[in-house]
C-alpha cells in the first residue's frame, strides 16, 4: 500500500479524459489499494484516478464513520466501493444543491446543483459488471467522480461565483501556504 501523490487543477492531466480499464489485473487491485489509502489520508470521501494522474476509468468512494463514536453517522457511511468504467446509466429529474470540495482543488468549495439519485454500471475488481442506484451524498460523490473521468471538475458546474467560496481558517493559514495557487 501507499499513498500517491494528488495532483492539482493546475496540472494539465485534470484535463485528460481517462481510458478504459481492460486489465483486471493484480495492479488494478493494488491501484484501488492506494487509491483508499490516499482518499482517507487526506480525509476524502471519493477519489478518481486522474486525480493521481492514473488516466484510467476507476473511482473508490467512501463515507467514512465517524470518529466520535457519539455522534450519529451518515446513513451511507461505512462502506466502500471501487466502481472501474463507470458510466451514469440514469439519473433524477429533481435536481439537489449540495456542498463539495475536491482534493485537487485544495481550500474551495461550491454548491452544485445535481440529479438526486443516478444509476450507474460498472464494473467490479474483478471485471464482473455490476449496476448500483444510488441517492443523497453517494450520488453526489459518484457524480463528482465520473465527472473527473471525463474531464469535468465540479466548479465546471457553477455559474454563479457566489456559490463558490475559499476555506481558510488561520490556523490552517500556515500550512496551506505550501500549496500552489489556484486558479479558478
Ligand atoms: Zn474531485
Amino acid at each position: 500500500m501507499a499513498i500517491r501523490k494528488v495532483i492539482y487543477i493546475n496540472d494539465e492531466r485534470l484535463r485528460q479524459k481517462a481510458k478504459k480499464v481492460k486489465d483486471f489485473n493484480p495492479a488494478l487491485k493494488q491501484l484501488a489499494q492506494d487509491m483508499l489509502e490516499t482518499m482517507r489520508s487526506h480525509e476524502g470521501v471519493g477519489l478518481a484516478g486522474p486525480q493521481i494522474g492514473v488516466m484510467q476509468r476507476i473511482f473508490v468512494a467512501e463515507i467514512p464513520l465517524p470518529d466520535d463514536k457519539e455522534a450519529e453517522p451518515h446513513p451511507q457511511s461505512g462502506k466502500v466501493y471501487v466502481l472501474i468504467n463507470p458510466e451514469i446509466m440514469k439519473m433524477s429529474n429533481n435536481l439537489e444543491e449540495g456542498n463539495e470540495g475536491c482534493l485537487s482543488i485544495p481550500t474551495w468549495q461550491g454548491t452544485v446543483e445535481r440529479p438526486e439519485w443516478v444509476e450507474v454500471k460498472a464494473q467490479n475488481l474483478q471485471g464482473r459488471k455490476i449496476r448500483l442506484k444510488v441517492d443523497d451524498l453517494l450520488a453526489r460523490i459518484f457524480q463528482h467522480e465520473i465527472d473527473h473521468l471525463n474531464v469535468v471538475l465540479y466548479i465546471d458546474h457553477i455559474k454563479d461565483p457566489e456559490k463558490l467560496w475559499q476555506i481558510l481558517p488561520e490556523d490552517e493559514q500556515k500550512e496551506k501556504t505550501e500549496e500552489p495557487q489556484l486558479a479558478v
